[in-house]
């Protein structure tokens, strides 16, 4: 067809036979071939999430080989190292968002939330919210012929009463923004004439449960916001202002070497100094350690002990825990997805290839909602991050690197030795018929901010003891604001951080209740 079609322009063009027989050639041979190759070959890859996973597969992902579909209901990705300084107006949440679809232009994007993956069919069922206020809802179904799954967790209560209804979560923009609006509310209620002093107190009283590194954070910029903020607008208030932070183990910062965590414990009890310091009470922070919360009221906090603490606000940093749509599909998979449930503590048991563990090589899982078989990693962005990166480099090199046969996984034939991540990448350009290494988590080290422009670093240059570096106060400080203005993921949000901090220190921050 195409031969009689060019003999038809050669005879209209005035082009001889032969270079239509060359042209006819070319179409059918290479480019129809290929295309036909390529648009074969090209399978459908689904990724559930626009977190910090999601993410880095986009960034390394080859769109040449994947027909590549991002789902998640939030359309862009948060930088939640620093969702603790939104929450206070340090920095605007604007500035540590980015459009999920700048990781990859060829990528295609669907605003909506998987609710049931059938990993029989193959078919992902979805929700599209189709406006705003999320009242007009459509389902859909979306096929694939890959999944990797990368949906994070959601906030773990551990079932306490009242914690869901009267606590505010630090875990979402929507979470940050309506704890600045809170905060600033209730200055302005406790401001009010005829208000109580015992109204003002409870008012003025912010309760943060749950010492890991998101409390601290937290505990530290509201502190922060109180002390740099309050003098200006509220200096006659600023004596009845509470912080406390509520903790059911005796240890704060969990994942910091017994130094720091010690260092933090002295940064957050440190009492106010300056010029304003006559303002405020002496304890304007308070550590409660080794106490459980029982039980969250609309107006107090119980503790194991008997204690009721009063509260205008408080911020449940208590933990994370499993969303439906992962037990469903561990429900779905059964067999040693169920089993390994002891140990997985409902995440996906993954492979070190990050391939679901009985789910045909089909289906992968990384980032907070995934378990590796091979050791526990910490819940963190640099491990989801890692794993993605990892997991868009097996993808492109192809699936008979970590030994896949008619879609049927196969036990690794040869392991390419305990790399590194860096290593594991590079082994990637071996021979066809050698297995891929493992995916080795390489720990860089942890920061946290504990306020009055201090923060604890502790960096991991050699995976040894004497390769950790520590630092905390300004050095620490130092280190920390560096490290996450280098870490944004554009230059566009570099930029808008820096201007952030710049006029938070310059103009103070914003308290009006817009936005
Ligand atoms: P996430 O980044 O949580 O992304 C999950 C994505 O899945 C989201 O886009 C979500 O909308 C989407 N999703 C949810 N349900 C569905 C569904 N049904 N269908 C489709 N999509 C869905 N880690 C560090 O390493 N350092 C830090 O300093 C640090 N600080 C933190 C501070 C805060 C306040 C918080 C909350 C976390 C912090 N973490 C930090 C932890 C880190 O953010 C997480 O470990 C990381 O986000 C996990 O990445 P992920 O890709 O698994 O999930």
């Amino acid at each position: 067809e195409v031969r009689d079609r060019l003999a038809k322009l050669t005879e209209t063009r005035n082009y001889p036979m032969f270079v239509a027989e060359k042209a006819a050639k070319y179409l059918i041979d290479d480019v129809w071939g290929n295309m036909g190759d390529s648009v074969a070959a090209k399978e459908r890859l689904v990724i559930l999430g626009a977190g910090w996973g999601a993410a880095a597969v986009l960034k390394g992902i080859d769109t040449n080989r994947y027909d590549v579909t991002v789902i998640s209901p939030r359309n862009y990705f948060l930088f939640t190292p620093m969702l603790a300084g939104s929450a206070v107006g340090t920095v605007n949440v604007r500035s540590i968002t980015q459009p999920i679809r700048d990781f990859n232009a060829n990528a295609n994007y669907l605003e909506a939330a998987a609710k049931e993956i059938n990993p029989e069919k193959q078919i992902i069922k979805c929700t599209g919210l189709t406006v705003q206020d999320n009242s007009e809802i459509d389902e859909f179904e979306v096929p694939y012929d890959r999944l990797i799954v990368s949906v994070g967790a959601r906030v773990n209560t551990f079932g306490i009463k009242g914690v869901e209804e009267y606590c505010s979560y630090l875990k979402q923009v929507d979470h940050a923004r309506k704890i600045r609006r809170k905060i600033v509310s209730l200055f302005e209620r406790a401001n009010l004439p005829g208000t109580p002093e015992e109204e003002i107190e409870k008012l003025l009283s912010f309760a943060i449960i749950g010492a890991g590194p998101t409390g601290v954070e937290f505990a530290g910029e509201l502190r922060d916001y109180v002390e740099e903020e309050g003098p200006k607008y509220y200096p006659h208030l600023l004596k009845h202002v509470r912080i406390k932070l509520i903790e059911a183990t005796p240890v704060v910062l969990r994942p910091f070497d017994k130094t720091l965590q010690d260092a933090a414990v002295e940064a957050l009890t440190i009492k106010p100094s300056g010029n304003s310091a006559h303002l405020f009470s002496e304890e304007i922070a308070e550590l409660v350690v080794n106490k459980k919360v029982m039980e969250v009221s609309q107006d107090f906090i119980k503790l194991e002990d008997g204690r009721d603490i009063p509260y205008g606000l408080a911020v449940w940093a208590g933990g994370i825990g499993p969303l439906e749509i992962t037990l469903d599909l561990i429900a779905r998979i059964g067999g040693r997805q169920v089993i390994n449930q002891n140990v997985a503590r409902g995440k996906l048991a993954v492979d070190p290839w990050h391939r679901v563990i009985d789910a045909k090589g089909k289906i992968f899982a990384i980032g907070d909602c995934a378990a590796n078989q091979g050791g526990p990693l910490p819940a963190t962005a640099q491990v989801a991050a890692q794993q993605g990166e990892f997991l868009a480099h097996i993808l492109n090199v192809g699936n008979h690197t970590i030994g896949f046969e008619n879609g049927v996984q196969l036990p690794p034939k040869k392991v390419l030795g305990q790399t590194q991540l860096a290593d594991s990448i590079a082994a990637l350009s071996t021979g066809e018929d050698e297995y891929l290494a493992p995916f080795q988590y390489l720990d860089l080290g942890v920061l946290a901010y504990t306020g009055r422009f201090s923060a604890l670093a502790q960096l991991q240059m050699a995976p040894t003891e004497a390769g950790r570096v520590k630092a905390k106060g300004k050095v620490g400080f130092g280190l920390w604001r560096s490290i996450y203005l280098i870490k944004q993921t554009s230059l566009r949000n570099q930029m808008l951080v820096f201007l952030d901090w710049c006029k938070a220190r310059m103009f103070g921050r914003d308290i009006t209740l817009i936005d």
